[in-house]
């Protein structure tokens, strides 16, 4: 049996990846700040809470993430924590640097410390891409992030490239477009409007407020996308992906989608603010998975009207 370490379990993606690796037959053990306080409410919700072994990691401490490497002796790591918000990482800097950037540098050093072939995966994202006026990243796109997130994202992307290719570590990023799921914390926009929705429809909120709608994004599935992560790890070779659907919609597209699954249309509720726009916004976001779909085998089967129908659905 397989064990794989999961950091941010507690999170969308690590609750997904946890439900897939479970079934794969795997020893799943999460990790989360605080493994007694946290409600793991994701974990309960697909029903898997007491499947998973749970341990307090603060991933900016290098004894507590080598500590865990001991007692656990992983195969795979998946790190999927840290600071995840783009807006939030405007107003807490340095909260998201280290988590993200430090977290990640502390995982390649304690696999290197300790010899072992353990493979890592690291969640890298497509906010490092920036502005790309419409045209679609893949692996060779250069980055020009546009975040404090982003920034910090972009230099995890580098360690694990630099330690895969200085010390021979089976270590990878996935450079993942937004994806989705009825997981979505209400900070994030989509949840934001799948609840909005629901709760407009049952008169319990009178108004919508976002910021700029004229975004475009690239959205997918989450339980597809945590998919691809396993697949990265079952290579031969550590190799970086790009994992996107290759469609982009407006932020307003999807907020007529989901209304309209309850019937409703959107420009009777719906107001942009602009005390809402963030400081620097990626106008277009669209990723070209075609080098996933070659050596993975992966590819979306899920479009952003899915994705917003059925978080409405869950609400
Ligand atoms: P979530 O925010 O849902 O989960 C991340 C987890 O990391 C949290 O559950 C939390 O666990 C932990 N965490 C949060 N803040 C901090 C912090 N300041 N320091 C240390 N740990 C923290 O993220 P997702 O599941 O959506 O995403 C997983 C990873 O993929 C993240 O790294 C994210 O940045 C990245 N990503 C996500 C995309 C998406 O569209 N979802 C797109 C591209 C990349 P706990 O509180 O238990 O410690």
């Amino acid at each position: 049996m397989k064990t794989a370490l999961v950091t941010g379990i507690s999170g969308q993606d690590g609750a997904y990846l946890a439900k897939l690796l479970l079934e794969k037959g795997y020893h799943v053990c999460g990790t989360s700040r605080d493994a007694q306080m946290s409600s793991f409410k994701n974990l309960e919700r697909l029903n898997i809470r007491t499947d998973v072994q749970l341990e307090s990691v603060a991933l900016n401490d290098f004894r507590s993430v080598i500590q865990v490497l001991f007692k656990i002796r992983p195969d795979e790591i998946y790190n999927l924590a840290g600071q995840s918000s783009v807006s939030l990482s405007f107003e807490q800097p340095v909260e998201t640097q280290d988590s993200i950037y430090l977290g990640a540098l502390n995982l390649l050093e304690s696999i290197r410390f300790t010899g072992k072939a353990i493979k890592l995966y690291n969640a890298g994202s497509s906010e490092c891409f920036g502005n790309l006026n419409g045209m679609a990243a893949d692996e060779n796109t250069p980055f020009r992030p546009k975040s404090p997130y982003a920034v910090a994202k972009a230099a995890a992307f580098w360690q694990v490239a630099n330690y895969r290719e200085a010390y021979n570590i089976f270590a990878c990023s996935g450079i993942l477009f937004n994806h989705e799921s009825p997981l979505r914390p209400e900070r994030f926009v989509t949840q934001k409007i799948a609840q909005a929705a629901r709760r407009i429809s049952q008169g319990k909120q009178k108004s919508l407020q976002l910021g700029n709608i004229e975004i475009q994004r690239d959205w997918g599935w989450a339980p597809e996308y945590v998919e691809a992560m396993f697949l990265m790890l079952q290579q031969d070779q550590a190799e970086d992906f790009v994992i996107a659907t290759g469609k982009s919609h407006r932020l307003q597209d999807f907020v007529a989608v989901a209304f309209a699954s309850v019937g409703l249309d959107w420009r009777k509720y719906t107001t942009s603010d602009k005390a809402l726009f963030r400081p620097t916004e990626i106008m277009i976001g669209r990723g070209d998975a075609s080098k996933a779909a070659r050596k993975l085998g992966w590819k979306p089967k899920y479009k952003m009207a899915d994705v917003a129908r059925l978080m409405v659905e869950a609400t």
